[in-house]
């Protein structure tokens, strides 16, 4: 065992008081690596209370002492910025180039932007014209949760976490079982960089037990939840009844919509990257690519030549592309969702199964081809469903109308990336997808300060730049009658 991953309550890295364990598995490999605190309700009884405690000073603090100590934590980040980039491709599987290159430096930049954001957030006042002004207050709600996913570890714990603690709260966060090695890893920094005890908690250990322990917590004002829909659905009817904030980021179904006057190189290159970066496990990945016929052919051609060639294998490898899929469950949940493809009629195109690397030292991992089918109708399984995989069906569509018809023809609204070089048709057709974030001849750029999130089953509310600031705070409007 190289390390146990401990409980973060009151400034001290402790085990659960259950004295349970989880094992910790490096997906390249199959192998346990470490141990991992297995927390539930009497854990979070401590880090709620213990942020109760802390909450009045912290709440205190000036915005510019919050920006000062979360920039210091950001400084951890940066300072330690290739062992976490490890550290994550050894919790996940994914290729250390991309841990190196987005997620560490995303985690950073995320801590840092609203580092900023404690300082440059501000409220309205409303004058009514007889002397009368209404003021708001914006008021830090207390004790918040952070629940996060295990796709992209660091960087969506602190798009959580940074928001919370700059707006004056006090957190109790739960990061994914599957990955938990990298928010431990910044826990542990937590006091150095100046943050009082107890303003940040982070517990460890399995959705229902410590996870639902903190949605159903009378103190935890809020939830603020990254993960898959129907997990969303069970922390809403736990909350709702509680009449708690809720922040839902949940799963897609997302479109890649190709027209016959796409700029044809960077609309196949980029495609690509968007079903199958992260393993496909990217919430903004796009699963379902719709071309239009007369240039279906040649598209899916183009694409199935880029796809073979994606070098395939060890994550620490820096020339690998795609490295291993996050567990063993979530393996034969993909190898499952190609099965029943090909059930549906689905041809595969490229790929269609494991993936074996020659090294011997990755011989129990988790790896699976990336894969293109087509034939498929959007009203199957496989076109309405999310896999979260490298698994990607292609559509061919006649017109806007029927590709506009296809894109929003499942439950999901996170978002969709468009490739037209017509200017009216682009934004035309933006205005018409029930998604909350449509991408024009581009995919998963990011503005922090833009609102993110989806529609339907992808999610309620959105995050990101004021909307985070707000989300986590609460309120009160002041009336003063001159
Ligand atoms: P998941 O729902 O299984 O788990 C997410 C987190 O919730 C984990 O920390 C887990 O321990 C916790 N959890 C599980 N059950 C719980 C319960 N009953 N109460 C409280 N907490 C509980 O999701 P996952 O498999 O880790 O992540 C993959 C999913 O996340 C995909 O569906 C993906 O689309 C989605 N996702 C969405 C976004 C977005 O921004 N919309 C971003 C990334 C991932």
């Amino acid at each position: 065992m190289e390390q146990d991953i401990l409980n973060l309550i009151n400034g001290a890295l402790v085990p659960a008081q259950g004295g349970g364990w989880l094992d910790n598995v490096e997906p390249a490999t199959g192998a346990t690596y470490s141990r991992i605190a297995r927390s539930g309700p009497e854990d979070v009884e401590a880090a709620v209370s213990a942020a109760r405690k802390a909450f009045p000073e912290w709440r205190a603090w000036s915005p510019a002492d919050r920006r000062a100590v979360l920039m210091k934590l950001a400084d951890k980040v940066a300072e330690n910025a290739a062992m976490l980039a490890e550290a994550e491709s050894k919790d996940n599987g994914k290729p250390v180039s991309v841990a190196a290159a987005v997620d560490i430096p995303r985690a950073e930049h995320n801590l840092r932007f609203y580092a900023s954001a404690a300082e440059q957030f501000s409220s309205e006042s409303h004058t009514m014209g007889d002397g009368t002004v209404n003021y708001t207050l914006r008021k830090p709600l207390g004790v918040v949760g952070c629940i996060s996913p295990w796709n992209l570890p660091l960087y969506l714990f602190t798009w959580k976490i940074a928001p919370a603690l700059a707006s004056g709260n006090c957190v109790v966060a739960k990061p994914s079982e599957v990955t938990p090695m990298t928010a431990y890893l910044l826990g542990s920094w937590a006091k150095e960089a100046g943050l009082p005890d107890g303003v940040l908690n982070i517990l460890h250990g399995l959705g229902p037990e410590v996870g639902q322990a903190m949605v159903e917590h009378h103190y935890v004002r809020a939830i603020s939840f990254t993960g898959g829909t129907a997990t969303g659905a069970a922390i809403s009817a736990l909350a709702a009844p509680k009449f708690k904030k809720l922040s839902l980021e949940l799963g897609g179904k997302n479109a890649t919509v190709v027209f016959d006057d796409c700029d044809f190189d960077e609309a196949v290159s980029t495609a690509v990257r968007a079903a199958f970066s992260n393993q496909g496990q990217i919430c903004l990945c796009g699963s379902r690519i719709l071309v239009q016929e007369g240039l279906y052919d040649r598209f899916r051609d183009a694409m199935v030549a880029k796809v073979s060639k994606l070098r395939i294998g060890d994550p620490m490898d820096p020339a690998t592309k795609m490295g291993a899929v996050v567990s063993r469950g979530h393996r034969d949940k993909v190898l499952a969702a190609i099965d029943t493809a090909r059930g549906e009629g689905g041809r595969i195109l490229c790929g269609g199964g494991r993936h074996q690397p020659g090294e011997p030292r990755l011989k129990g991992g988790y790896f699976v081809q990336p894969t293109l089918i087509e034939g498929l109708d959007h009203r199957c399984v496989t076109n309405r469903e999310e896999i979260f995989g490298p698994v990607a069906t292609l559509q061919p569509f006649k017109d806007e109308q029927e590709a506009l018809g296809l894109v929003n023809a499942t439950k999901y609204g996170l978002s969709a990336s468009v490739w037209t070089q017509d200017l009216k048709r682009a934004h035309r057709f933006a205005a018409g997808i029930d998604t909350g974030m449509v991408w024009l001849n581009c995919w998963l750029v990011r503005d922090l300060r833009t609102p993110f999130g989806g529609t339907r089953h992808s999610g309620v509310g959105r995050e990101g730049g004021y909307n985070s600031m707000k989300f986590f705070t609460e309120p009160q409007n002041v009336c003063v009658k001159l």
